[in-house]
């Protein structure tokens, strides 16, 4: 067997992890075999590359692969669980940006060599695809990072920058497969980079799971066309996958919070719908001490636990669920309502409770547990907002309108754990919070749940 011949096996290879990698993660018994198998795929593909391409600038390559490897180890182990998500944004447009680069680059041979005009479609598509990618992932970043705002940013006369900046990208596009040239196509990038920072800037915070799953899925086409021009079979399957599997979540997760991909991002371009109300009222809420919320809880028949990202930021799971089995041996049914997009990545909450060892059958999706919440008599929501906010139903202004909720509303009692009368991440008010049968229990969730299981304990 040829030398090239190897390499397309070995690319087979780590064409089936890849594919065995998908399938672990998506069970969360098998994710950290999946994601293992993913790691060694992604290793054995750079050694396969390394050893069989040929290397002119043997140097700079090794400097890159180890600034590239000390960032990447250092950033994976020193990043908290709840920051996971952006940094996972910020992995996918280096993604998006590097095939960006390549293709720009490839562009110069394309053009000296007379090039057919299918690859120089592919070229053009990774281009502006890759750089939409870059830009739009750096935007979702600085919105988790809460850098800048997490409400839609829409500036006047924004709905015509965006057209025009639509219509110039494609006459470029057009224009660099016409007559292939690196300094158009660079302008391509740059327009790219625009729409990518205008596609993310309107959308609400409560949107941005679709929109991360979005670029995902954009950084993982385009890269499947760098694949084409290169003519590599690693890349088209790898970026294929990518593209695919981003593709299908984009799906889901505009189904789970009732949106259309259209509407979520060209809905700026109609106005300002999606903007909502920012003023916070300063009406009283009723407060309640650890010791009121263990009789609530202690005596309860049925008690459904809302978990959301502040119990991932207080990292309370442990001493939630001692009280939840606490709870258990007193008689109480406890039951946990997951949210699709509760937390700051899909799976979220699932990842959160199986840390804790929660049974996985305690754990019931919004669409099973909705109707139970009539009959429940306490909820639980712990460091949860916007996946309970009535808002969503009441307020056609409301950014996170039309997205389905736990109707936690239903419940005979409701006790919100929370620091402060901040909003969730779509920046809007609650006015769940102000309703006669919510209590309100302030403070770190980690605190007030460890005083709160031994006021349950003490019963
Ligand atoms: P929210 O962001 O709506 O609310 C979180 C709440 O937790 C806040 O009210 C905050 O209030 C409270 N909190 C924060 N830290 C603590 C702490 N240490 N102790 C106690 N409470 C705390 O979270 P949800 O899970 O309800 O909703 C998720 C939101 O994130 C949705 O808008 C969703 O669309 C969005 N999103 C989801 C993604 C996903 O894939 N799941 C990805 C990106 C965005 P306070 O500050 O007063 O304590």
């Amino acid at each position: 067997m040829t030398a090239a011949s190897w390499v397309q096996l070995g690319y087979l290879l780590v064409a089936v992890c890849f594919i065995l990698a998908l399938k672990g993660l998506s069970s969360p018994q098998h994710a950290r075999r999946g994601n293992l198998i993913g790691a060694v795929g992604a290793v054995l593909a750079c050694v396969i590359v390394f050893f069989s391409a040929p290397l002119d600038h043997l140097l700079p390559i090794m400097i890159a692969i180890a600034i590239g490897t000390a960032i990447g180890v250092v950033g994976a182990y020193r990043v908290k669980m709840t920051a996971m998500p952006q940094l996972v944004a910020l992995f996918n447009g280096v993604g998006g940006g590097a095939a960006a680069i390549v293709a720009l680059v490839e562009l110069r041979t394309l053009t000296a060599s007379g090039a057919a005009v299918i690859d120089l479609i592919a070229t053009v598509f990774t281009i502006l695809i890759g750089s939409i990618s870059f830009a739009g992932s750096i935007v979702t970043f600085l919105k988790l990072q809460e850098w800048m705002t997490t409400r839609p940013v829409i500036f006047l006369g924004y709905p015509i920058v965006y057209v025009a900046c639509l219509l110039a990208a494609i006459g470029t596009a057009v224009g660099v497969v016409l007559a292939p040239s690196v300094g158009v196509g660079s302008l391509l990038a740059l327009l790219g980079l625009a729409l990518g920072v205008l596609l993310v800037l309107p959308v609400g915070g409560a949107d941005v799971p679709i929109v991360i799953s979005l670029l995902n899925a954009f950084t993982g086409l385009s890269v499947a066309a760098t694949g084409y021009v290169f003519q590599n079979l690693l890349l088209l399957v790898a970026g294929t996958l990518v593209g695919a599997a981003g593709t299908l979540l984009t799906i889901l997760m505009a189904r789970a919070m009732g949106r259309s991909l259209i509407s979520t991002l060209f809905g700026a371009l109609r106005g300002g719908s999606t903007l909502g109300s920012t003023k916070l009222s300063d009406r009283p809420v009723k407060s309640a001490q650890p010791g009121d919320v263990a009789m609530m809880l202690g005596y309860a028949g049925r008690v459904i636990i809302v978990p959301g990202y502040g119990l991932a930021v207080a990292q309370a799971q442990h001493t939630l669920q001692q009280l939840v089995e606490v709870l258990q041996q007193r008689g109480t049914r406890v039951d946990y309502a997951i949210h699709p997009v509760a937390g700051r990545m899909p799976g979220h909450m699932n990842v959160l409770l199986a840390e804790a060892q929660v049974p996985y059958p305690q754990l019931k999706e919004m669409t099973e547990i909705n109707g139970d919440f009539a009959q429940t008599d306490v909820v639980l929501v712990v460091g949860a907002n916007d996946v309970v906010n009535p808002a969503a139903e009441t307020d056609p202004a409301a950014p996170i309108y039309g997205m389905p909720i736990l109707k936690v509303a239903d419940a005979k009692q409701v006790i919100f754990m929370k620091r402060s009368m901040r909003p969730g991440f779509a920046g809007i008010e609650n006015e769940l919070l102000y309703a006669p049968t919510t209590s309100l229990l302030f403070g770190d969730a980690k605190d007030t749940m460890a005083k709160l299981l031994t006021e349950v304990k003490a019963l």
